[in-house]
């Protein structure tokens, strides 16, 4: 089995990528180890529980909070829901523009996703401007759910992505 520390050191960095002078970090390393995975997971869980809150509706954002969100909704026993680009959601959506680097990009989710008064926790794997998890937090909050927790395996502190939130955040490596 996987300590969470051993977790940790499976995140690697990739100067100049996927453009120069970016550092990225990438956690693929960690889904080559199932045991990983599932402490990590685990982690997330325990994490969750300990808001002592009704969680309702786990909510991944695209595309790597869909590695994470599902594995971790089923171990809480609640529903997930993924937050998509547009265009890839049929039926009833609801959308938020927000800014990404280059300029403006939509987000959509299901309008069925989530029923109003329901709890939801955001899962991504990294936290950065914080501008995608706002984007989410708008949409749960068009859909009258209320978000307890966006938990991320890294954040970038120094962008200082959880001062556009309204939830608190979890990372589980702040760097
Ligand atoms: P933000 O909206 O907070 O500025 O950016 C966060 C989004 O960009 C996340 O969906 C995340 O997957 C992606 N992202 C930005 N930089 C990195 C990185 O270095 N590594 C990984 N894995 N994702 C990144």
């Amino acid at each position: 089995p996987y300590t969470i520390e051993q977790v940790k050191a499976l995140v690697r960095e990739f100067p100049d990528f996927p453009s120069k002078g970016i550092l990225f970090r990438d956690i693929f390393p960690i889904f080559r180890h199932p045991e990983a995975v599932e402490c990590l997971v685990d982690h997330f869980v325990e994490r969750i529980k300990e808001l002592g809150q009704r969680v309702d509706v786990v909510v991944g954002l695209d595309a790597r909070g869909f590695l994470f969100g599902p594995l971790i909704a089923i171990k809480l026993g609640v529903a997930f829901a993924p937050v998509r680009k547009r265009g890839k959601l049929p039926g009833e959506v609801v959308s938020v523009t927000y800014m990404k680097e280059y300029g403006p990009d939509v987000f959509e989710m299901q309008a069925d996703a989530l029923a109003a008064g329901q709890n939801v926790v955001i899962i991504d794997d990294l936290l950065a401007t914080g501008g995608s998890c706002k984007a989410a937090e708008d949409l749960v909050a068009q859909l009258k759910g209320k978000v307890l927790l966006s938990a991320f395996v890294i954040s970038l502190v120094g962008l200082e992505g959880d001062k556009k939130l309204k939830a608190p955040v979890y990372a589980l490596i702040e760097c």
